[in-house]
């Protein structure tokens, strides 16, 4: 793949800027964290989520008996998974005992990585590059998935990237990459997966698309990811009618302002105005979206949900 997905931290200054005039964050993908990549390698405290493809007990983790056993949990797709958030949703759902398909569009390296560290947390993980914006890539990714675990349970739509500027200085390439990526690459892979879901019965499946607050509120020198991301929303309900009867949930999650190197470069006087458009007064954590993605994935009290976004913000916005 040719472009490079990661954005400067002008635009995360930017937008950063524009929280603080605005009072709503951007929350874009251009405060990935490189305090997030850390938590790759980062071992994950249990949870009191349960899986409900293969363990009816409710704590969670399995059991010390089983750990070290291969892991036989859910078949995750995890879109963008070598950095940021998508590193931590695919360690955590790792840590659980899911086999990991660790996505990425060139960090071959971190992704190998958050391999490693799933593995060594008891899940199992392969890390397969394909830039799921393009359809043949797409294609390529799942029979990946298939080939190496024989199904897919799970896709969580993360991968997403910034191009900001004011809309009436956005060039239609920048406009462009933005929609191919951060929503037609989350239909492209939502067909793809539901086509396998639906093959294995009884069909069961979960479908999570990280969007953004900025879908629901806009921004300012944002009107490609808040299109994008408005749009993640509109098809995520109707991916949820579509296959409410047919066992498969769809639901987005909303993330905030998460907290990153990037942003703690902005120095104190930025960082304390930005804090107080935040009534929780602090910046999320990847981990905070990964643990909904957790709840959303494997969680049987989440069976019921679907069609929902769900905001992980602090607050910010309600
Ligand atoms: P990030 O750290 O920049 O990571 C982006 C991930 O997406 C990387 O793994 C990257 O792979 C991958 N990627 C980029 N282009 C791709 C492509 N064409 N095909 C496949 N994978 C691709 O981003 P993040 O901050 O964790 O954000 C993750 C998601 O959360 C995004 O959808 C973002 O819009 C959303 N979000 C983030 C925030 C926030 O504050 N960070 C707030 C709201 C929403 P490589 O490493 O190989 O480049």
């Amino acid at each position: 793949m040719a472009f490079s997905v990661r954005a400067t931290s002008s635009s995360a200054h930017h937008i950063a800027r524009n929280v603080v005039s605005k009072t709503r964050s951007s929350c874009s993908s251009s405060l990935a964290s490189k305090r997030s990549q850390g938590m790759a390698g980062k071992k994950m405290s249990p949870s009191s989520s349960s899986i409900p493809f293969r363990f009816s007990s409710s704590s969670g983790r399995k059991s010390a008996m089983t750990v070290q056993a291969a892991a036989d949990g859910p078949v995750c797709v995890v879109t963008g998974a070598s950095r940021g958030i998508g590193a931590a949703i695919a360690t955590q759902l790792g840590a659980q005992g899911c086999r990991v398909v660790v996505n990425y569009a060139a960090s071959s390296g971190p992704a190998e990585e958050v391999c490693k560290t799933i593995k060594a947390s008891g899940g199992d993980a392969i890390a397969v590059q394909a830039n799921v914006a393009k359809q043949e890539e797409v294609d390529a990714l799942f029979k990946a998935a298939v080939d190496a675990f024989g199904e897919v349970n799970v896709l969580v739509n993360n991968a997403g990237i910034t191009r900001d500027t004011l809309m009436m200085r956005m060039k239609l390439a920048q406009w462009q990459e933005v929609i191919d990526l951060n929503l037609t690459g989350v239909f492209l892979c939502t067909q793809a997966a539901c086509k396998i879901m639906g093959k294995k019965k009884p069909v069961k499946g979960r479908i999570i698309n990280i969007t953004s607050v900025v879908g629901v509120t806009g921004n300012a020198g944002q009107a490609n990811y808040s299109a994008a991301k408005a749009g993640v929303i509109g098809l995520t309900k109707t991916v949820a009618r579509e296959y409410a009867g047919r066992n498969i949930q769809c639901n987005a999650i909303a993330p905030g302002f998460i907290a990153s190197d990037m942003t703690a470069e902005l120095g104190p006087e930025i960082e304390a105005k930005i804090l107080t458009t935040i009534p929780a007064g602090k910046y999320g954590q990847p981990e905070d979206i990964a643990g909904m993605v957790r709840f959303l994935a494997l969680d049987p009290a989440a069976a019921y949900i679907t069609g929902q976004t769900i905001h992980v913000d602090g607050g910010m916005v309600m």
